[in-house]
């Protein structure tokens, strides 16, 4: 088995979406070298969904004319979240060389989160994987609350399997598992991919856990043990779901990343440097970092800072 394990930075995306205060396109821009000069080589950059559902991400196209330069970081990928076919074109005008789609686990968070059933969700995303696949653009699926949802309680993992059964047979390279209000524990992580590993190699899942109950880093270890070797995660654990009071961002990239040292396992991420970024991003935002191991790594060298 290997030793290595791949972490896809949606920091700049998912985490910062959710921040109610306007972030300056200068700011991301300096969040995504940041990452990259930590050594993240997947960095969601933006999010190619209409400005009026997410007026945080209104600058995607801005965002991807003034990536790091390819000379600098030639093997970096940014990918993009694009919704429907609008998005997808947006998208690869921008230069974009990997999107992502998402569908739910949950009919109610669908109909909330993009106003429609998840079939019909699917659906659209039809052209989308026929429009990537003759232009050479890589698809990677997003499945939300595939251990709970907001509004239904416990999800399905047959539910989750079924999803993620059709967004394989459509064309994504790999489906990310996003246990969107972070609920899970090892258990229901468990028991979910088990079915969906029933349909779904298990080299092509990605687990996507959020950190509302401090569970995220046993379920991604819980994960790891059953054989995924790919984890989204972001710097300083940003993030949250404007559709579930409380639940808090992934899993922080900082605390993935010492687990994984810890292991033993390759993730190729300077750990200084990135605890570094997410004291920077922290400051910009006037508050603590979100990850135990950035705060105690920064106690110890004496940049505690801000005592929030
Ligand atoms: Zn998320």
């Amino acid at each position: 088995m290997s030793r290595q394990v791949r972490i896809v930075e949606v920091g700049p995306r998912d985490g910062l979406q959710n921040e109610k205060q306007t972030i300056d396109t200068g700011i991301k821009l300096e969040l995504i070298e940041r990452l990259a000069k930590a050594g993240l080589r997947d960095i969601e950059a933006a999010s190619f969904v209409s400005p009026k559902w997410v007026p945080q991400m209104a600058d995607h196209a801005a965002i991807m004319a003034g990536l790091p330069s390819r000379e600098t970081y030639p093997d970096v990928n940014y990918p993009v979240l694009t919704p429907n076919m609008k998005g997808f074109e947006a998208a690869a005008a921008a230069g974009a060389k990997e999107v992502a789609v998402f569908a739910a686990a949950s009919e109610s968070f669908s109909q909330k989160n993009i106003n429609c059933s998840i079939a019909e969700s699917i659906e659209r995303f039809v052209p989308v994987f026929e429009a990537a696949r003759q232009q050479g653009i890589r698809v990677r699926g997003y499945i939300s609350c595939v251990v709970a949802c907001p509004y239904e309680g416990a999800v399905s993992p047959e539910k989750v399997a079924e999803v993620a059964a059709r967004l394989l047979e459509l064309g994504s390279y790999e489906i990310s598992l996003g246990d969107t209000i972070g609920a899970g524990t090892p258990a229901s992580v468990l028991r979910m991919l088990e079915a969906v590993a029933r349909k779904v190699p298990v080299q092509q899942l990605a687990g996507h856990y959020h950190d509302t109950y401090g569970m995220a880093v046993a379920n991604a270890y819980a994960s790891y043990q059953f054989g995924l070797r790919s984890f989204d995660s972001s710097v300083a654990g940003l993030g949250g779901c404007p559709y579930a009071k409380g639940a808090t961002g992934n899993v922080a990239t900082e605390d993935l990343v010492y687990l994984f040292n810890g292991l033993g396992v390759e993730t190729g991420i300077d750990l200084d440097a990135l605890v570094e970024c997410s004291a920077w991003i922290s400051g910009v935002l006037q508050r603590a970092p979100g990850s135990r191991v950035s705060r105690a790594l920064l106690a110890k060298s004496g940049q505690g800072g801000v005592c929030a």
